[in-house]
């Protein structure tokens, strides 16, 4: 396996502390080679990638999960979805000039909202305003509320890669009868320790260079590393769906117009197109396949 494009939890023993650590190369590319972003909304966008990774591994889930900033200014959203097996896909859009702008600024007023839907059960949505001037900030405060989980997060970019750091206390740790203010000063012990961390180390070291730099004295148990790739979630399956969902009368009237609808991916521009056929086909029941393919009629 690469030294990029993976995950590593670690857990930091005695500390009561658990660790996410992540280095995206490939997967951030193929992102920014989708869409001609700004070098300010790369980098915010590469950001959110490593966020979801490392989010997605300490929030226990099977099933997938988005990450959505919506603001008031330049950017009106940035959008990652990843999945509990660490495939990603992320969107920006953006309206005017970003130069010069960081994170806040480019958003204005804003919300973040983290949704996760998993394969079984209920859709869980949390959502808080955008209070911090760094994504980290504002997911670190995400957490606070949230999770009541202590937790800090590190999110590094820069020559095509993204990456992140996270620390957190243990849950089961939390509920254990330890001295609270013990607790806290191994805590801040061991985030004082995390925030040595540089841009440069992270975005070019292998994880367990990073980990033995910054925990030199402790002993730190690595995970083996989990890969990392995008992957759209988009079919055609999904796509008649979301078509079907605007109804029979407007489909047709588009396709008595153009001739057919085309519709894009905006993740990956994969492009889908129906015909009158397909389209009289989305209201006829049975009529597509479960696995997403189209069936041809001639
Ligand atoms: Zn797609």
């Amino acid at each position: 396996m690469n030294n990029t494009d993976i995950s590593h939890r670690f857990i930091i023993n005695d500390s009561g502390v658990r660790g996410q650590w992540t280095l995206l190369d490939a997967s951030y590319q193929t992102v920014l080679a989708k869409h001609d972003y700004p070098l300010e909304v790369q980098s915010v966008l590469g950001e959110m990638m490593a966020a979801a990774i490392l989010l997605s591994a300490t929030l226990k889930f099977e099933g997938s999960m988005i990450i959505q900033a919506r603001g008031e200014h330049v950017v009106s959203l940035l959008s990652v979805e990843c999945t509990h097996d660490h495939k990603l896909r992320a969107i920006a859009r953006w309206d005017g000039d970003t130069q010069g702008m960081d994170f806040r600024t480019m958003l204005g007023n804003a919300t973040l909202a983290i949704t996760i839907t998993p394969l079984q059960g209920e859709r869980y949505q949390g959502i808080v305003p955008l209070d911090g001037t760094t994504l980290s900030e504002c997911l670190e405060h995400y957490f606070q509320r949230s999770e009541q989980l202590r937790t800090q997060i590190q999110l590094f970019h820069g020559n095509n890669r993204a990456g992140g750091l996270l620390v957190q206390v243990l849950p089961a740790h939390s509920r254990i009868k330890v001295d609270p203010q013990q607790q806290l000063e191994e805590w801040e012990r061991i985030t004082t320790l995390a925030r040595t961390l540089t841009a440069e180390e992270l975005l070019n070291l292998d994880c367990a260079t990073v980990l033995r730099r910054l925990f030199h004295e402790e002993s730190v148990e690595l995970f083996p590393a989990e890969a990392v790739a995008f992957e759209c979630s988009c079919s055609r399956q999904r796509t008649a769906d979301a078509l079907a969902q605007i109804g029979r009368g407007e489909l047709e009237e588009i396709i008595a117009e153009q001739g057919r609808i085309e519709v894009t991916c905006q993740y990956c521009n994969e492009l889908y197109r129906f015909d009158a056929v397909d389209v009289a086909m989305l209201f006829t029941h049975g009529a597509t396949d479960s696995d997403g393919e189209s069936k041809t009629i001639n």
